[in-house]
Order: C-alpha cells, then sequence, then structure tokens
C-alpha cells in the first residue's frame, strides 16, 4: 500500500471497535493519528498503546453532536500535527430500538444528532482544513448495511444510516475537483462492544439462528477487517474512487 508515513489522520469515535482498530491500523503504516471520542481514559490508553508501538498520537475529548467541540477537534489536530490528510467519521450509536408509535423525539434526535448531524459537523470542519492547506485529502464516514436496507423498530438508526449516502456522494462532488475525496464504508455484522449490546438485547439463539444465517461468509465480521477497507478509501490506491459505497459485510446485503 502506498507510503502514508508523514500523514494525519483524524479518527472518531476511536476509543472502540471499528474506530480503534482504524486508529491502530493508521499508526501501523506510519500516520501521526488524533483520536476523538467522548471517553478521556479509553482515548488516553489507545495513545499510551500506539506510543509503545513507536507511534505518535494525541486524545481529543468530542462529542460529534456538538458544533464547537468537533471545530475545536479539527483545530488540534491542525495545531499538534501542522496537517490533515484523511479523516475518518466513524463515531456512532445503535440508539434505543423502538416502533414508531413509541420512538420518542429524544430517542430520534439522538441518533440523528450523532449518527448524521456529527458527521455532517466532522466534514465541514474537516473540509475547510482541507481546503485552506489545498493538499488534497480522503474522507471517509462509516454507514452501514442499513444505509440501504430498515428493519423494523430501526427507524431513527436505519434514516441515520441512510442520510449518510445523500451527504457523502454531494460532498464528494463538492470536493472532488479539489482533490478531495469522499467514499463511505457500509459494515455488516462486526464484533465490537455495539454489536454485543446488540447480540445481548435479542439472545444468542436468535443471533444464531436468525442473523448470522443471512451472512454468506457465516461469521461476524472483526474490527480490523472494516479498518482495512477504510484506510484502503484513504490510500493512494483508491484515486479514482469518490462518492462510492464499499460494503464490507460478508455478503449480507446480497441475500434475498
Ligand atoms: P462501538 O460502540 O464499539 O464504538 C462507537 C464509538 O463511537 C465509541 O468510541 C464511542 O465512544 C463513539 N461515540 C459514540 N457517540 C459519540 C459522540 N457523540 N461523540 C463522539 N464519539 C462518540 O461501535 P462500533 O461497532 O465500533 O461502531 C462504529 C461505527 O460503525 C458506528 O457508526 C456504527 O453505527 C457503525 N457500524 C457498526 C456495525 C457493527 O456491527 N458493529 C455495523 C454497521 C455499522
Amino acid at each position: 500500500m502506498s507510503d502514508m508515513s508523514n500523514k494525519v489522520a483524524l479518527i472518531t469515535g476511536a476509543s472502540s471497535g471499528i474506530g480503534r482498530a482504524t486508529a491502530e491500523l493508521f499508526a501501523e503504516k506510519g500516520s501521526r493519528v488524533a483520536l476523538a471520542a467522548r471517553r478521556q481514559a479509553e482515548l488516553d490508553s489507545l495513545v499510551a498503546d500506539i506510543e509503545a508501538r513507536g507511534g505518535q498520537a494525541i486524545a481529543i475529548k468530542t462529542d460529534v453532536s456538538v458544533s464547537a467541540d468537533v471545530e475545536r477537534m479539527v483545530s488540534h489536530t491542525i495545531d499538534a500535527f501542522g496537517r490533515l490528510d484523511y479523516a475518518v467519521n466513524n463515531a456512532g450509536i445503535e440508539g434505543r430500538f423502538a416502533g414508531i408509535t413509541e420512538l420518542s423525539e429524544a430517542d430520534w434526535d439522538q441518533v440523528l444528532g450523532i449518527n448524521l448531524k456529527g458527521t455532517f459537523l466532522g466534514m465541514q470542519h474537516q473540509a475547510r482544513a482541507m481546503l485552506a492547506a489545498g493538499n488534497g485529502g480522503a474522507i471517509v464516514n462509516v454507514g452501514s448495511v442499513n444505509s440501504f436496507l430498515g428493519f423494523a423498530t430501526g427507524a431513527a438508526y436505519c434514516t441515520s444510516k441512510h442520510g449518510l449516502i445523500g451527504l457523502t456522494t454531494s460532498v464528494s462532488a463538492e470536493l472532488a475537483s479539489q482533490g478531495i475525496r469522499v467514499n463511505l464504508v457500509c459494515p455488516g455484522i462486526v464484533d465490537t462492544p455495539m454489536h454485543q449490546r446488540l447480540r445481548q438485547d435479542i439472545g444468542d439463539e436468535v443471533y444464531d439462528q436468525g442473523v448470522l444465517p443471512s451472512v454468506h461468509l457465516e461469521r461476524a465480521g472483526q474490527p480490523e477487517e472494516i479498518a482495512q477497507a477504510i484506510v484502503f478509501l484513504c490510500s493512494d490506491e483508491a484515486s479514482y474512487i469518490t462518492g462510492s459505497t464499499l460494503t464490507p459485510d460478508g455478503g449480507l446485503t446480497l441475500t434475498v
């Protein structure tokens, strides 16, 4: 893969799951990494892990649904590392699943505020920084197979993830001429703390007999496998890919 040393990557939701694996992979490839999430202690421990392996990382406590936090997240990255080459808007929550007659306005606002508005805010400040530097860049947003598929009780989550397709493709069209590529990664079932919470909610039996059989590869993905897709889309190997979706889902969306 192309040389990613001397590059700077900013990853939201870096304290756990897919975001953590992505930060570790960028660091392994020599990039300096800015780690953003809400939990300071988890971020600090990841910074220590990356530094122990010879990498460079900073932690930036951020709530991606708060505009001032997101602005500070990007400016702190530039202050610390002098540039921003790759941005991964991965932070997300599943929220509370509820039927449309039960879903509260607060549930809706929380999920849309983090998953969709948080990505909008992230891209806005990342794009401003990349445009000001004039070196191009790559932004990857993290959707889901639920960017294409709905499910009962999933209106808020699925709407937030469907919205990321419109957000990603529109912004990719705006930024392409300035050398900034914007893509969406849509994972299937991935073994992370979020996934473990969902599995606990629905129960092992329903999961094993109702959910897993819809995955052609017959297993959950690992966060590291999603990180590979994200880092690929940032790399020069993906130089002709923008406004696109990549769906590492073990074949889930192929199922009829
Ligand atoms: P996770 O719960 O393990 O990690 C989510 C991360 O987002 C954590 O670091 C958390 O602190 C952070 N976060 C949540 N709200 C935040 C906020 N307001 N501000 C800043 N950070 C915030 O989950 P994961 O499975 O690693 O999920 C990462 C992304 O992948 C999410 O967008 C999720 O929707 C998506 N996804 C996950 C799966 C799966 O099966 N695990 C499948 C499809 C898509």
